[in-house]
């Protein structure tokens, strides 16, 4: 399946050299669509974590100190290299991650944006200049790059949330070491290699796939070389990470997970409700933190919007993301198809009605049907935790004070949805939604121009925009006496 990427690497990156895990190790990478091997890669060990950063914090100075404009142009040009091999990298992200063809050509332009946008953020990196109050002094302040940048990506985007990190790290001044998912690493190795080839230095992309995330990750965050911890992932491993990120009292940005409420009012546009409720829902086969997670509906439309989203999903096509027509590709794993039937029969059990799909579907790889469920009753662990799968569970609500309240119970505040066609309310939904980032009548938000995270638990900075270069920059105040 790989024969059309016969130069694909699949070692270690540290110091522009590739090489074999520190113990030898290797792990096989497999396509979740058949269960088979695709092919396996180095499998880092504690002693390659600490050579990367060793290559990393060596790296520093000099590329602190290249010019934004030259680091600027690297970046237009990674960008300009992956839009031109889309090809490759979509076909290699639906081989290692599942998701239909279609989608990873949608993350191949998403997740390239993050190259561009901050190649164009490299150059306009500004500080402040002002007399003191006391008109004796000039105050300066500048920004400079934080240092050493450990980048911990899920497997969910294997190219997005990659770029989402490096890019503006690189342009920030910032080298990294990156640890992909070890089920997705195939496209970040893919990718590293193009920006060596299009003139990273070496040491300043490094690159970490393993098996063992906790045993490589401990020595990285006690090591006071390290400046930056930029990790996406579960909130319970974050939590673990802060903690230990605490005692070199490291930078950290920490994009972790959602449960993301859609909500529906009786005054919305349903033809565009239902649109966005299937992408907001069916995309990345529903494994995407700002996924919907709750579905809250006014009682008024909620039978026309469960017969219609119904509809659609009974007429979507399961498969190999390769096949053509495909909507709903694999979920990552085994272990992902069992827990999302644990939360489809807890929530059956607890009175919710099935109107399409509650079932495994049995054939080779990890594949659900696309599921909709009813009548999703208070207390189902549906409503409480992340799916990341492709069930649409429904509750309903009467008042707009009833389902503002359903929606912000949760302790994540990553995303949230909501479709009404009254002005008034939109912008009361701005204010009382719990959530770092919100879609007002659509059903998909992220833009690399745009400063992606969330509040609560779901998180502690932003990824994108200015917000995103601003996390790798350090900001410096300095006095000088005029008088
Ligand atoms: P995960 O937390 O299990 O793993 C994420 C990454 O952390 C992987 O690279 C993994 O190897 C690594 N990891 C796991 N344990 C570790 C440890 N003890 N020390 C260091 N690294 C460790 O999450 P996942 O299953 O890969 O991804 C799904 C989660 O990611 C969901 O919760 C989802 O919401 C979240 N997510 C969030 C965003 C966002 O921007 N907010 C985006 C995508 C995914």
């Amino acid at each position: 399946m790989l024969a059309d990427l016969p130069d694909l690497p699949t070692g270690l990156l540290i110091d522009g050299e590739w090489t074999t895990a520190a113990d030898g190790r290797t792990v096989a990478v497999i396509d979740p669509a058949t269960g088979e091997e695709l092919t396996s890669i180095a499998d880092a060990a504690p002693a390659d974590a600490v050579a990367a950063l060793g290559a990393a914090s060596a790296a520093a100075p000099a590329w602190a100190a290249t010019p934004p404009r030259q680091r600027a142009e690297i970046l237009r040009q990674a960008f300009d290299e992956v839009t031109r091999r889309k090809d490759e990298f979509a076909r290699l992200m639906t081989l290692e991650m599942g998701k239909p063809l279609a989608e990873a050509y949608g993350e191949v332009t998403y997740g390239s944006e993050f190259l561009r946008w901050f190649s164009e953020e490299a150059v306009r990196i500004g500080g402040r200049y002002g007399l003191n109050p006391e008109g004796t002094g000039q105050m300066v302040v500048s920004q400079r790059p934080v240092g050493p940048a450990y980048l911990i990506t899920p497997w969910n985007f294997p190219l997005a949330m990659a770029t989402r990190k490096i890019a503006p790290a690189l342009a920030a001044g910032c080298p990294v070491i990156i640890k992909p998912a070890a089920n997705t690493p195939l496209t970040t190795l893919l990718f590293a290699q193009l920006l060596v080839e299009v003139g990273v230095p070496a040491g300043v992309v490094n690159v970490i796939a393993s098996t063992r995330p906790a045993e490589i990750t401990e020595p990285l965050l006690a090591d006071p070389r390290l400046r930056k911890l930029s990790f996406t992932g579960s909130t319970a491993v974050g939590v673990r990470l802060l903690e230990q990120a605490a005692r070199n009292v490291l930078r950290t940005s920490m994009e972790l997970g959602g449960n993301a409420p859609f909500l529906i009012f009786d005054d919305a546009d349903l033809d565009a409700a239902v649109d966005g409720a299937m992408t907001a829902k069916f995309r990345n086969i529903g494994q995407a933190c700002t996924a919907a997670n709750r579905f809250i509906v006014h009682a008024q439309v909620v039978d026309e919007f469960v017969a219609r989203v119904t509809a659609r999903v009974k007429a979507m096509k399961v498969g190999s993301g390769l096949e053509d027509g495909v909507n709903i590709g694999p979920l990552i794993d085994a272990k992902a198809v069992d827990s999302t039937d644990t939360l489809v029969t807890d929530a059956v059990d607890l009175g919710a009605s099935v109107t399409v799909g509650g079932r495994r579907i049995e054939r080779p790889g990890y594949f659900y049907a696309p599921t909709v469920l009813r009548d999703v009753q208070p207390g189902s662990r549906l409503l409480a935790e992340e799916i990341f799968g492709p069930v649409l569970g429904v509750i309903t609500f009467e008042t707009e004070d009833e389902a503002v309240a359903m929606a912000n119970d949760t302790e994540y505040g990553l995303v949230s949805y909501a479709y009404t066609r009254d002005l008034g309310r939109a912008h009361r939904l701005i204010d009382s939604l719990e959530t770092g980032m919100m879609g007002l009548n659509t059903g998909l938000v992220s833009n690399a121009a745009a400063p992606f995270g969330g509040v609560k638990a779901s998180g502690l900075g932003r990824e994108g925009a200015a917000e995103g270069i601003a996390e790798y920059l350090e900001t410096k105040y300095t006095l000088i006496p005029t008088a």
